[in-house]
C-alpha cells in the first residue's frame, strides 16, 4: 500500500496530500488551527497525538506533556476543543500505574484550565484498566468521557455501572478484531447492540452522550432517543468521513470531529484506508481537487 507519495514523504518528514485528509499535520499548531477552522463551521474539535502501545515510559511521559501543553493551548485560544487519549499511549502496556498516573496528570491540568479529557477504548485486554481508571479520574477531577464498544458482549453490564458515574460515555461499535465469546461479530449484530445500547444509555445517562459513528441509521436512531427522553448528545465522526454531513448536523446538533496529529500518521493513515477503500478515492479527489 505504500505509494510512491508516501515513502517520498516520509523521506522528506512531511505528510503527503493523500493523508492530509484524515491527519491534520505534523505539529500542535496544526491540530489548532484545524480547530479553529472547525470552530467557523460550528463543530468542535477532539485533537487525537498519534501514538499507541509504547513498551517504555520514556514515550508515554512525552505524550502526556505534550497533552498538557495542549490543553494549555486551547485554554489559551479560548478554541472549542477537547483532547482524546489512548491508555496504551499514556503507558498502559508498560504498567498500569504508569497509565493511572499519565491519565491524573492529563485530567489534573485539564481541570485547572476546565478542559475536557476523553479516553479512547483499545482491545478488550484493556476494559477493566481502562474503566477503573476512569471512575476513578471522573471522581476526582471531573471532566472526562470514555469510550464503550458495543461490538463487546459485556457492554450492556459497563453500561449500568457507568450510569452511577458523572462524566461522559462515547459509544462506537469497536474497530478492534476481538474473540467470538466475547464480541458480536456479524455486522447486523453489531448494530442490534449499538442501538439497545443507545436505548440503555438515552434511558439512564444524565451526564450525556456522545454518538462515535458514521451511520446514518445510528445516529437516526440517536436523534429519536433524544426526542424521546430529552437526553443531552452529541455526535463525533472522524476528520475526513462524511464530513459534509458533520456540517450539516451542526446545524440542529452538537458535532465534534476526532482530529488527529502528529508525527505517527502513517499507521492511522492505512487503517482508514484499510477499513474503507472508497477512502483511497476520496483522499485521491482531495490531491487532484476533483
Ligand atoms: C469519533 C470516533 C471515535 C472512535 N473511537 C474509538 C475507540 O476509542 N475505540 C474503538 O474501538 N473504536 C473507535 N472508533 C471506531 C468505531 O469503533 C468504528 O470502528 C468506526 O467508527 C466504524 O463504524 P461506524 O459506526 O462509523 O460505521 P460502519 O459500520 O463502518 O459503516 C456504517 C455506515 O456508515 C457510513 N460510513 C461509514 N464510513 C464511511 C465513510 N468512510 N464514508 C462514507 N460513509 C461511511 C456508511 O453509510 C456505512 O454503510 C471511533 C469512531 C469515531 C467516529
Amino acid at each position: 500500500m505504500t505509494t510512491v507519495f508516501t515513502r517520498a514523504a516520509i523521506v522528506a518528514g512531511v505528510i503527503p496530500p493523500i493523508a492530509r485528509r484524515f491527519v491534520a499535520g505534523e505539529t500542535p499548531a496544526a491540530v489548532l488551527e484545524r480547530a479553529r477552522r472547525l470552530d467557523e463551521r460550528g463543530v468542535g474539535c477532539i485533537c487525537n497525538r498519534l501514538g499507541e502501545h509504547y513498551e517504555r515510559p520514556g514515550p508515554a511521559v512525552e505524550d502526556r506533556d505534550a497533552y498538557r501543553a495542549l490543553l494549555d493551548d486551547i485554554a489559551a485560544a479560548g478554541l472549542d476543543a477537547r483532547v482524546s487519549v489512548k491508555p496504551s499511549q499514556l503507558g498502559l502496556d508498560a504498567g498500569e500505574s504508569l497509565f493511572r498516573e499519565n491519565l491524573a496528570a492529563v485530567v489534573e491540568r485539564a481541570a485547572a484550565r476546565g478542559g475536557f479529557v476523553w479516553i479512547d477504548m483499545e482491545d478488550h485486554t484493556t476494559t477493566d484498566a481502562t474503566l477503573d481508571a476512569f471512575e476513578d479520574s471522573v471522581a476526582e477531577y471531573g471532566g472526562v468521557g470514555v469510550c464503550v464498544q458495543a461490538n463487546l458482549k459485556r457492554t450492556p453490564d459497563d453500561l449500568e455501572r457507568l450510569a452511577e458515574l458523572p462524566g461522559k460515555i462515547r459509544l462506537v461499535k469497536g474497530a478492534y478484531d476481538e474473540p467470538t465469546e466475547l464480541a458480536h461479530q456479524e455486522r447486523e449484530r453489531v448494530d442490534d447492540a449499538y442501538r439497545d445500547c443507545l436505548d440503555l444509555a438515552f434511558e439512564r445517562f444524565e451526564g450525556g452522550i456522545a454518538v462515535g459513528s458514521h451511520d446514518p441509521a445510528m445516529i437516526e436512531h440517536a436523534i429519536e432517543r433524544h426526542e424521546a427522553h430529552g437526553t443531552d448528545f452529541e455526535i463525533q465522526m472522524l476528520m475526513g468521513v462524511r464530513e459534509d454531513a458533520q456540517y450539516e448536523l451542526a446545524d440542529e446538533y452538537d458535532v465534534d470531529q476526532y482530529v488527529p496529529y502528529g508525527g505517527r500518521w502513517l499507521s492511522y493513515f492505512y487503517r482508514r484506508v484499510a477499513e474503507r477503500r472508497e477512502n483511497l478515492t476520496f483522499a485521491l479527489r482531495a490531491v487532484l481537487g476533483r
